[in-house]
C-alpha cells in the first residue's frame, strides 16, 4: 500500500510545465534560432535532490581522475581557455532554459586521447583532452562543441528520456539503478583513461534531441561572438580524422552523421550570422570566410 502512495505521489510530480521563453528583441533585429517548447515529460520533481546528485557524481568524477593524474590542474593554459569561452557563452543559456540562472557552472578538463566531452544537467562540464589536440579545436570550434554539450543539458534531453522510460518503472528505477542516465552523459565514455568516466553510464541522444543540440550550440556560440560557421568545420574535421584513423571517433559514434548535420547548419547559418556579426559589431555582409585550423589527417 505503502508503494502505491509512494508511486502516485512521483507521478503527480513528474508532470510540469515544460519552460519556454522567447525573448523580446526589437522588430527587424536578428534574433537568432527560435526557441520552442521544451517537453512536458518531467521526472525527478524534486530539483534539489537531483541537483545534490548531478553534483556528487561529478566531483566524483573529478577526485577519481585526480587520483590518477588525470585531472589538469586549474592554471593549465587550456583549463584557463575553456573556461574562458564558458563565460562567455554562459549568459545566453537562460534563453534556452530559464533554470540555467540558477546553476553552478563548472568546466574541467580531464587528461584523457579521447575525441570527447560532456555537459551534465546543471551545468557541470568536461573536456577530455583528446578532442583539443587530435581535432586542434580552434576557439570558435570549442565554443560550437560546449554549446552544443550545453544545448543538451539546457533542453533536459537526459532528462526526458529517462522520464520516458520511467514511466513503466518508475519506482524501481527511482530506488537508484536508473540514476546514473540522468547524467545526461552524452558519448560513449567506454574505454576513457579514467575510470570514473567508465563508469558513467552512456546515454544515446535521438536524432532530433542532437539537432537541437546543434542549434543550441551554434546560437549561443553566435551570441557569445564566436563564428556558428565553425559548427561546419568542425564536423568536416571531425569527419576527415575519422577517416585517417580507418575508425569512427568515439563522438561520431554517438553522434548521427556528419552529413547531415552539415546540411542542417547551414539551412540555418542564415539566422544566426547576423547575430553573430551583431557581437562582433561588423556588417554580416562583410564578414571574413571562416578559418578552421589543419588537422593531422595521416
Ligand atoms: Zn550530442
Amino acid at each position: 500500500m505503502k508503494t502505491v502512495k509512494h508511486t502516485i505521489a512521483l507521478l503527480a510530480l513528474a508532470v510540469c510545465a515544460g519552460a519556454g521563453a522567447a525573448s523580446a528583441q526589437p522588430q527587424g533585429e536578428p534574433d537568432g534560432i527560435p526557441v520552442t517548447r521544451m517537453s512536458r515529460m518531467r521526472v525527478f520533481s524534486d530539483p534539489q535532490q537531483f541537483e545534490q546528485q548531478s553534483k556528487l557524481q561529478y566531483s566524483q568524477l573529478l577526485s577519481e581522475a585526480q587520483q590518477k593524474q588525470a585531472l589538469v590542474p586549474a592554471n593549465h593554459p587550456q583549463v584557463l581557455r575553456l573556461r574562458a569561452i564558458a563565460k562567455r557563452l554562459i549568459p545566453y543559456a537562460t534563453r534556452w532554459n530559464p533554470e540555467a540562472a540558477r546553476w553552478q557552472w563548472e568546466v574541467n578538463l580531464l587528461n584523457s586521447k579521447q575525441v570527447n566531452a560532456f555537459c551534465m544537467p546543471g551545468g557541470r562540464i568536461a573536456f577530455f583532452s583528446g578532442i583539443l589536440t587530435q581535432l586542434n579545436l580552434t576557439d570558435d570550434e570549442v565554443a560550437i562543441v560546449m554549446g552544443h554539450e550545453i544545448g543538451h543539458a539546457l533542453r533536459e534531453h537526459g532528462r526526458e528520456r529517462a522520464a520516458k522510460s520511467e514511466a513503466t518503472n518508475l519506482v524501481g528505477k527511482l530506488a537508484g539503478a536508473g540514476l546514473s542516465a540522468w547524467l545526461g552523459v552524452d558519448p560513449r565514455l567506454t574505454g576513457a583513461a579514467t575510470n570514473a568516466a567508465a563508469q558513467l553510464t552512456v546515454l544515446h541522444f535521438s536524432r532530433e534531441e542532437e539537432t537541437e543540440a546543434d542549434m543550441v550550440g551554434i546560437d549561443l556560440a553566435a551570441r557569445a561572438g564566436y563564428d556558428p560557421r565553425a559548427g561546419i568545420a568542425l564536423w568536416e574535421k571531425m569527419g576527415a580524422v575519422s577517416q585517417g584513423q580507418g575508425q569512427p571517433l568515439p563522438f561520431l559514434s554517438t553522434h548521427p552523421s556528419g552529413d547531415s548535420r552539415i546540411a542542417e547548419m547551414n539551412k540555418n547559418m542564415a539566422l544566426v550570422l547576423p547575430v553573430y556579426a551583431r557581437a562582433k559589431g561588423v556588417n554580416p555582409n562583410a564578414l571574413p570566410a571562416y578559418r578552421t585550423s589543419a588537422v593531422a589527417t595521416r
